[in-house]
């Protein structure tokens, strides 16, 4: 009897072997935990893994109703399929912004070009942390007033999907980091964001807040889930003070939404 039991155990480990938690949906992120040393793949792609066996992956807005990740572990290997739930994304129309902010001048263009070449180097860096393993929290709470994947028509002119989450709350109200993190990037004027900083979770996961008021924290800081990084504002292309909360796994914008969980009602009517 008691070799059967052995048996069993031992039969059971490769399905131990790897783990998955998060949101298997359009926009969700997924956290992954594999033996050290073993290799994955993500419909046949290869996925970064930590020293400790940790990985991310994450689903893009349209992403594919199915997905498949392969375990590499020994020479031998192991197929996952997983299922991607569908996610309705709504028509959100914003209007009387400053048309300059809609349809930037030669100038405004530049400055886009080089904000973003800042924002996409940051997103793109790979670092083989694995801070995200603090789990995810709201960085502010109250109101939602934008959600992520909308199909956004600003002054009547249809523009790129919205890619994080807007919480409305009042000016100078504290943001603090939803996970542990390293600051990567603290910019004071970006033309869409504003006050802006980004933090880098590790293994490809990157976060950023925009429409800042104040930034009290400094690239390198190191950044454990609830210090605060600085307050909510209107810098940038706002309407009103807000924290556009976005979220990417390497060039994948994900829904924060779905990484944080809900809030409860009490938070979302502050
Ligand atoms: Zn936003």
């Amino acid at each position: 009897m008691k070799y059967l039991i052995l048996f069993c155990a031992l039969l059971a480990i490769p399905a131990q072997a790897l783990e998955l938690n998060g949101s298997f949906k359009q926009g969700g992120l997924v956290v992954g935990q594999v033996e050290p040393g073993a290799q994955v793949q993500l419909n046949g792609e290869a996925i970064e893994v930590a020293a400790n066996g940790a990985f991310v992956i994450g689903f893009a807005r349209d992403a594919k109703p199915s997905a498949t990740l392969t375990v590499i572990t020994g020479g031998k290997t192991d197929f996952q399929k997983l299922t991607i739930a569908k996610q309705n994304y709504k028509i959100q129309r914003i209007d009387g912004l400053p048309s300059r902010k809609v349809t930037p001048n030669p100038a405004d263009v530049a400055r886009i070009k080089a904000d973003n070449a800042q924002i996409w180097k940051v997103r793109v860096s790979m670092n083989a942390d694995t801070r995200f393993l603090s789990g995810f929290q709201w960085p502010v709470t109250g109101p939602i007033s934008g959600v992520f994947g909308s199909q956004r028509i600003l002054n009547g002119k249809p523009k790129s999907p919205h890619n994080g989450v807007d919480i409305a709350a009042p000016r100078g109200s504290t943001i603090v980091t939803p996970a542990d993190g390293v600051v990567a990037l603290v910019h004071q004027d970006m033309f869409y964001t504003g006050k802006t900083v980004m933090i880098d979770h590790g293994m490809g996961l990157t976060t950023v807040y925009a429409h800042m008021d104040d930034v009290s924290v400094i690239e390198g800081q190191v950044l454990i889930q609830g210090d605060s990084i600085g307050t909510v504002g209107k810098t940038g292309r706002a309407t009103g003070p807000h924290l556009h909360w976005g979220m990417t796994w390497k060039s994948t914008h994900l829904d924060p939404m779905l990484a944080a969980g809900p809030m409860s009602k009490a938070e979302a009517k502050q």
